[in-house]
């Protein structure tokens, strides 16, 4: 990969489409592009689009009519000269465009290779990039303003002022080894111990907030368990909105996993109703039972539903004592719109704290997957369950990262060897090599000084054209 060549790739998803686009990029955009088109007027204009026909180079003939828009450098996505060629999309246009632009001498773009230039010739940092990608993957509106707020840069924003603080720090150290004999008196003990306190404690809070930013990136799973008839799937479809499952009336119907997705709160949610987990002997049935065990003990959440409207059973408490080792577990009592057979007092005595884990008993919601009534709080609950930073802060005050998570506890674990050192009046240059250990990974985070290793993991889960 040099950034001498030109490249060129189809922009928009495969398939076909109203518009498919050719981008190139580099020092023979334009004119490779104007070699193919026939366009009005030359010079072409920048950042203006200009109707164009794109000419069959074999026959002379107009294949397609084209709009064509120029950018110059450095006014562009990659900062290089820029020309994006809108055809109509159909791809065996579109690629025989991009057959005649490698002709003309440009290179077929590597996964992410545009975004790629773009960092490398500093238009935006790593954090960036890695933004538009989750820009492009987003699935709900809310996830698209977090990955735009990044794009921005607001995580580098969020680090600039601790890689300063480090900076200065390590600037007055440094200077106390390099004037040692003037005797200046650099910084007292106890004024770099506060300082490495105070960044420490602000990145904490952004290593923390990173569980609820990775279900913001990532979504979270949830698996409905209850035994037959007690409106699982009922409540899987009231949750989607959709009719998804096969609900009805007769006991252990829905035989197979189902799992489908929906927007909470702007996080997406994977629903997985199951088949309903019982004892039984049938071997078979048993194989089923056990993959669809697995998938609830995968789940980040489980959600046991019991029908109110009917007496407690021993396969309610068989499978809560089966569900509950296996993490957070909400309960809803549904049927909520029938006369009640299970009371409150019922529930405090069949769902008690759990001495062993030292975990309060479940939360309880009341709904009715028929009328839809508690819906909303238990889709707050769910929530709040599995993200208890939630409401943190506005959308760029988390990071959802997991590389930048990764480098931020190793930040961490520097700075607190940094801390120890300084407590324990380390001489000043072994200190300096922790706190050089605490700045890497925060420069390895914006890739101010990055390595072609972490370039290569980020921008291989690119696709093509971007
Ligand atoms: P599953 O076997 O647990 O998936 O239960 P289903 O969703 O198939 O529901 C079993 C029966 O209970 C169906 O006849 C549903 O219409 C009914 N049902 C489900 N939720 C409610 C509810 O909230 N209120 C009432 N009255 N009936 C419900």
């Amino acid at each position: 990969m040099t950034s001498e060549d030109t490249i060129v790739a189809v922009a928009t998803p495969p398939g076909r489409g109203g518009l498919g686009v050719v981008r190139l990029s580099g020092a023979q955009a334009i004119e490779i592009a104007c070699g193919l088109l026939r366009v009005p007027k030359l010079p072409l204009e920048t950042q203006r689009a200009t109707r164009a026909e794109f000419c069959d180079p074999e026959t002379g003939k107009t294949l397609d009519e084209v709009v064509v828009t120029c950018f110059r450098q450095p006014h562009s996505y990659t900062a290089e000269d820029v020309v994006e060629i809108s055809c109509h999309g159909a791809p065996v246009i579109l690629r025989y465009l991009v057959e005649r632009c490698l002709e003309r001498g440009a290179r077929a773009a590597e996964p992410g290779e545009f975004t790629l230039r773009a960092f490398l010739n500093g238009r935006i940092d790593l954090t960036q990039a890695e933004a538009i990608r989750d820009l492009i993957e987003a699935r709900t509106l809310y996830q698209a303003r977090v990955a735009a707020q990044q794009l921005e840069g607001s995580v580098s924003a969020r680090l600039k002022p601790h890689k300063e603080m480090l900076l200065d720090l390590i600037a007055r150290l440094e200077a106390g080894i390099d004037f040692a004999e003037d005797d200046v008196a650099v910084m007292e003990w106890q004024e770099v111990v506060a300082r490495l306190g105070r960044i420490r404690a602000d990145l904490a809070k952004l290593v923390e907030g990173f569980d609820y930013g990775r279900i913001v990136r990532e979504g979270l799973s949830l698996a409905i368990v209850g035994r037959p008839n007690v409106g699982k799937s009922s409540l899987f479809n009231r949750l989607l909105s959709q009719d998804r499952a096969i609900v009805t009336p007769i006991p252990g119907t829905t035989r197979d996993l189902v799992a489908e997705s929906a927007n909470v709160g702007g996080i997406p949610l994977r629903f997985i109703d199951t088949a309903g987990i019982r004892e039984t002997l049938d071997v078979v049935e048993k194989l089923g039972v056990e993959k669809t065990f697995q998938a609830v003990a995968d789940s980040d959440l489980r959600l046991l539903v019991l029908d109110v409207s009917e007496p407690w059973t021993e396969e309610d408490t068989w499978l809560l004592n089966k569900v509950r080792p296996l993490g957070s577990l909400l309960v809803a009592c549904n049927k909520s719109d029938l006369p009640g057979r299970i009371s409150p007092a019922d529930l405090q005595r069949h769902l008690p704290a759990d001495a062993e884990q030292g975990s309060a008993p479940p939360e309880v919601v009341w709904i009715s997957a028929l009328t839809g009534e508690g819906i909303p709080e238990l889709q707050d609950k769910i929530l709040a369950l599995a993200a208890p930073a939630r409401g943190l802060g506005p959308e760029g005050e988390f990071i959802t990262n997991l590389r930048h998570q990764q480098l931020l506890k190793q930040s961490l674990q520097a700075l607190d060897k940094a801390r120890l050192a300084a407590e324990q009046k380390t001489p000043h240059e072994m200190l300096l090599l922790d706190l050089y250990d605490a700045l890497r990974p925060l420069d390895l985070i914006t890739g101010a000084t990055y390595a072609d290793d972490v370039l290569d993991i980020i921008f291989k889960t690119f696709c093509v054209g971007k």
